[in-house]
């Protein structure tokens, strides 16, 4: 759709720099340099590298938290007709533990939330020591480890033990045991926290000049996309009177 407006896709080409250059801004990506009239940010786990090549990174950073997925032994399949999740907890942005069907007609169970010791995280072998540093030492990520560090440490016994993680589903599938279960694929969530150590659970987009940086875009960022990307239009033709 959007190469048929003229528009074009790059690939492979990491944004390394923005700047500001007041009529326009240019953006170097993949080694070449481009110009443009104004640049939306969607960075998800890179956000903050990306603010910062704009402005000041501010009050929020993203927390990278690993979303552990197990997929429901078929046999099992025809217990889950439709979606079943629990009840959410207003403390937390994360849904809880939670059993989809796919569009095979599969079912996976999850995601459980546990902090990535890496942006791209994906396992516990995938640790990156600079960003998990960064991670640590961000004063909201210390308050919040210290207001939730039992449910934290629950979160990861879950994600050590199958066992576990088949109790919590028992809740709402009785029947479920840890041999039911098979792992799949993990998510990791941008999750931004403040300083404060609140858990930022809205939408975070903050403009600068001419460009406006995505800083936070929690569930149900995916299924909203196109409901975002037009209040960020309207946002822009509020600004300039055009998009
Ligand atoms: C386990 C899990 C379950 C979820 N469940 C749901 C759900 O049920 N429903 C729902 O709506 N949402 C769900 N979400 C949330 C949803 O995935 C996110 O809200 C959404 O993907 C955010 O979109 P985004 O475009 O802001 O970021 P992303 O989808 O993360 O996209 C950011 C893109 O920017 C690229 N990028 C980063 N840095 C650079 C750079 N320097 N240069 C160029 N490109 C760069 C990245 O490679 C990436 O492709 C879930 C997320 C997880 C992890």
């Amino acid at each position: 759709d959007l190469a048929a407006r003229g528009g074009r896709v790059l690939l492979s080409s990491p944004v390394t720099a923005i700047r500001d250059e007041g009529d326009r801004v240019a953006v170097t990506a993949g080694g070449q340099t481009l110009r443009v009239d104004r640049l939306v940010a969607c960075g998800g786990l890179s956000s903050d590298a990306l603010a910062a090549m704009v402005d000041d990174p501010g009050d929020v950073r993203i927390i990278p938290f690993r979303g552990e997925y197990y997929h429901l032994r078929a046999q099992l399949r025809d217990r889950v007709r439709g979606l079943v999740y629990p009840v959410p907890d207003p403390r937390y942005p994360f849904l809880g533990v939670h059993l989809t069907r796919d569009l095979t007609g599969g079912v996976h169970v999850g995601p459980n939330a546990v902090l990535a010791l890496a942006l791209e995280g994906y396992r516990w072998r995938d640790v990156n020591p600079r960003e998990l540093a960064r991670v640590l030492t961000w004063p909201g990520m210390r308050r919040l480890a210290r207001e939730h560090w039992r449910n934290g440490l629950a979160e990861m016994a879950g994600s050590l033990s199958r066992r576990r993680f088949a109790a919590a589903v028992r809740r709402y599938l009785p029947e479920v045991q840890a041999g039911d279960l098979t792992r799949a694929p993990a998510g990791v969530r941008a999750q931004a926290v403040r300083r404060s150590g609140e858990l930022v659970d809205d939408f975070v987009i903050r403009s600068s000049g001419r460009v406006t940086v995505v800083r936070n875009a929690p569930s149900p960022a995916a299924t909203s996309s196109l409901a975002i990307a037009e209040h960020i239009v309207g946002q822009l033709v509020g600004a300039e009177g055009r998009p």
